[in-house]
């Protein structure tokens, strides 16, 4: 976690780091996160209750609600708390307004700029910073936008050019220190340097050593923070023509040794995992068969005969990248890393 948010930094000089941590930072879990981000600048999470507990883990920096709040409640804990949040509609603004806060809040005005989910449109941006600007407990207002596609630069429908057009347009002669980058942003950096020379980034996934696509997490120098690891729990010896699992999806071709690993759909692991998605086993490169069952899933042990009762099994992280079996499985590597069950035990850190 601390190599990756070195990365993350090295691509963004003289910015500040949200640490994104939501969704239990991504399944890693909040504690491990502080310990492997107490260099960031801030925390950034989208749900209250973390927040909280954040504070109370002895976080003392900045937090933030990327997507602000949903229960106008929350405001209360919010400022008790000292948790930012984003504005991305005339609704927050109005609650806002009508809060009657212990402390002012620092806020996120989000603009939308064609990812069509939240945020204000570029030409209603300037009234919704001087309708917040009004309220007398609104501290400091950072500028927002959220890309799209910057894993793919250029991207036919949404190129993150435009994106970046459009904020600059909409933003235009407001002060106010600015947020762009997601990990795609962060690697688009050089790139797009004086666009994305904003004072925050907000990487997520590159921080726990996935990457949001467009190139592998050894291209981009990111190391794993997660193993999700299990054992071979039972082998067995099946001849031609014989099957594997529920709805008898694997037949076998001819002799084979087959494992069951103790890790299942129950576990995280996702059940639509075909046949042929990768996992070592002794560390030896082999394929998940069949179907993946709540507590198990059975390999191919033909390429590693040693193995047996006890031996150690990698479903993904160190040696082999989250992002492989998530594209094995028709998913992405955010999916299966927040997808970790609360039954995984966390052996070390
Ligand atoms: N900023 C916002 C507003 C987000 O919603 C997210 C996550 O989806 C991030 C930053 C981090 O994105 P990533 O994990 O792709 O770096």
């Amino acid at each position: 976690m601390q190599h990756n948010l070195a990365r993350a930094r090295a691509n963004a000089p003289g910015t500040r780091a949200w640490a994104v941590v939501k969704a239990n930072a991504y399944g890693h879990g909040l504690e491990q996160a502080l310990r492997g981000f107490a260099a960031a600048d801030g925390m950034a999470l989208v749900e209250v209750d973390y927040a909280v507990r954040l504070r109370e883990l002895g976080w003392t920096g900045p937090v933030l609600l990327l997507e602000g709040w949903f229960d106008p409640a929350d405001l209360d804990t919010m400022a008790q708390h000292r948790i930012g949040g984003a504005v991305h509609c005339f609704e927050q603004i109005a609650q806002l307004a009508a809060a009657r806060p212990e402390r002012a809040f620092d806020v996120h005005l989000k603009m939308n700029t064609g990812m069509n989910r939240l945020g204000f449109r570029p030409d209603q941006f300037h009234d919704a910073w001087q309708r917040l600007r009004a309220i007398p407990h609104v501290g400091e207002i950072t500028l927002m936008t959220h890309f799209a596609n910057a894993d793919e630069s250029h991207h036919p429908c949404l190129p993150v050019a435009e994106q970046i057009r459009r904020f600059e347009q909409g933003a235009a002669g407001l002060p106010g220190p600015r947020s762009l980058a997601n990990s795609a942003g962060v690697f688009q950096m050089p790139k797009l340097a004086d666009a994305l020379a904003s004072q925050w980034i907000r990487p997520g996934i590159m921080l726990y050593g996935g990457t949001p696509g467009g190139a592998t997490a050894q291209e981009y120098g990111l190391l794993p923070a997660m193993t999700l690891e299990s054992r071979l729990i039972g082998v067995q010896d099946i001849g031609a023509g014989e099957f594997v699992g529920y709805g008898s999806r694997f037949e076998a071709g001819g002799a084979m040794r087959i494992g069951a690993v103790a890790c299942g759909y129950a576990d995280g692991y996702p059940r639509h995992a075909p046949t042929g998605t990768p996992v070592l086993v002794d560390g030896v490169r082999t394929r998940t068969v069949g179907r993946v069952s709540m507590d198990m899933l059975m390999v191919d042990l033909t390429p590693v005969p040693q193995a047996g009762i006890g031996s150690r099994v990698v479903l993904w992280g160190q040696g082999l990248p989250v992002d492989e079996v998530a594209t094995a499985a028709g998913t992405i590597g955010y999916e299966l890393m927040c997808a970790v069950a609360p039954r995984v035990r966390l052996l070390a850190d």
